[in-house]
C-alpha cells in the first residue's frame, strides 16, 4: 500500500502490506496520548486543545469520553486495567477508577505545582514514570498560562504505594513521550525541545536510570510518542506518519500519514492494530507486529 515506505527489508515482517491506512475519527484539534481499555475494547484519546477526551470502538464508532479533560495529554492503561492520564490543567497525573471516578495520584514535587505533565508510562512494577515539559503553562492554548514553579523539566517516577515522586532524569530540554523495553531494562525518552532526538536509558531495578544516550532523531520530526512492540522495535511519530526503528535505532520503515502526527498505540483484540492520533484525526492500520 502507498502509506508504507520500507526502508528495510526487516519492516515487511512488521506490517501488512495489503492494509490500508484507515480514518476513523476527525475533529479533533490537536489529537494525542491514544490509549486502548482492554476492558472495554475501545481506544481512548486527547484533544488538548479542545479540553476534550475522544473513544472510539467498533461497536460505538467516535463518542466524547471526557470534557472537561482538564487539558489532558498522554495516557497509558495501567496492569489492571485503569486509564492514567496526563493532565495540563491541573498539572496532575490522574487515574480513572474502574467506576470511573477519577483521582489524583501527583500534582506537585516538594509542594510546587509540576509543570504539565504530557506523556506516562506505568512499569510492571505499579511505579507511574511520566514527563513534565512546560508546554500547558506557556500559552492558554493547551492548559493555564503561568511561570513554572519547578527550576527543570524533568522526567518523574511517582511509586502510588508509597507516594514517592522522584526526579529520574534532568537533563532533557523537554522531556516528552517515554515508552521502556519490553523487559523494562532500557527507557526510551523523547526531547522535542532543541535537541529534538530520542534517548535510551537503562533502567536499573532500584528504578534509576543511567547510560543515557541518543537513540534516533527522526526526520521530519519529531519524536513526540511511541510506542515498543514484542521485539522491541519503537513505532514512533514523526512529522509525517510514524517510524518504526529497530531497538539499535535503525530505521526499518515508516507509515505516511497525510496530517502531522503526535502519538500512536497498539490495540485490538490482539494488539496488532495501529492507532494513530494525527492533528484532527485518529487513524488506524493493521499491522503484523505485537504491541508489548
Ligand atoms: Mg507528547
Amino acid at each position: 500500500m502507498n502509506h508504507l515506505e520500507i526502508v528495510d527489508p526487516a519492516f515487511r515482517k512488521l506490517v501488512h502490506e495489503d492494509r490500508p491506512l484507515q480514518k476513523l475519527a476527525s475533529g479533533s484539534l490537536w489529537a494525542e496520548g491514544p490509549a486502548w481499555i482492554p476492558g472495554q475494547q475501545c481506544v481512548v484519546w486527547s484533544d488538548t486543545r479542545s479540553n476534550r477526551m475522544w473513544r472510539w470502538s467498533e461497536a460505538d464508532g467516535q463518542t466524547v469520553f471526557r470534557e472537561p479533560s482538564n487539558n489532558s495529554n498522554g495516557n497509558t492503561v495501567d496492569r489492571q486495567g485503569r486509564l492514567v492520564t496526563c493532565e495540563h490543567r491541573t498539572h496532575r497525573v490522574s487515574r480513572t477508577e474502574p467506576d470511573g471516578t477519577v483521582v489524583a495520584l501527583v500534582d506537585a514535587y516538594k509542594g510546587r505545582k509540576l509543570n504539565s505533565p504530557n506523556d506516562v508510562v506505568v512499569k510492571s512494577d505499579g511505579t507511574v514514570w511520566f514527563t513534565d515539559p512546560p508546554y500547558g503553562i506557556e500559552t492558554s492554548r493547551e492548559g493555564v498560562q503561568r511561570p513554572s514553579e519547578l527550576d527543570g523539566n524533568y522526567v518523574f517516577r511517582f511509586d502510588p504505594a508509597t507516594n514517592d515522586l522522584r526526579i529520574v532524569a534532568n537533563d532533557f530540554d523537554r522531556p516528552n513521550g517515554l515508552a521502556f523495553s519490553p523487559d523494562e531494562s532500557v527507557l526510551y525518552i523523547a526531547d522535542t525541545g532543541a535537541p529534538k532526538h530520542m534517548r535510551a536509558l537503562d533502567v536499573s531495578p532500584d528504578g534509576t536510570l543511567s547510560n543515557s544516550r541518543v537513540f534516533a532523531k527522526v526526520d521530519p520530526p519529531a519524536s513526540d510518542g511511541f510506542r515498543v512492540d514484542t521485539e522491541g522495535n519503537v513505532w514512533s511519530s514523526a512529522g509525517n506518519g510514524v517510524h518504526v526503528l529497530s531497538p539499535e535505532g535503525t530505521l526499518l520503515g515508516k507509515i505516511l500519514v497525510p496530517e502531522r502526527t503526535a502519538n500512536c498505540c497498539f490495540g485490538g483484540p490482539s494488539k496488532q492494530t495501529l492507532f494513530i492520533t494525527a492533528s484532527t484525526s485518529l487513524y488506524s492500520v493493521e499491522v503484523a507486529a505485537t504491541g508489548v
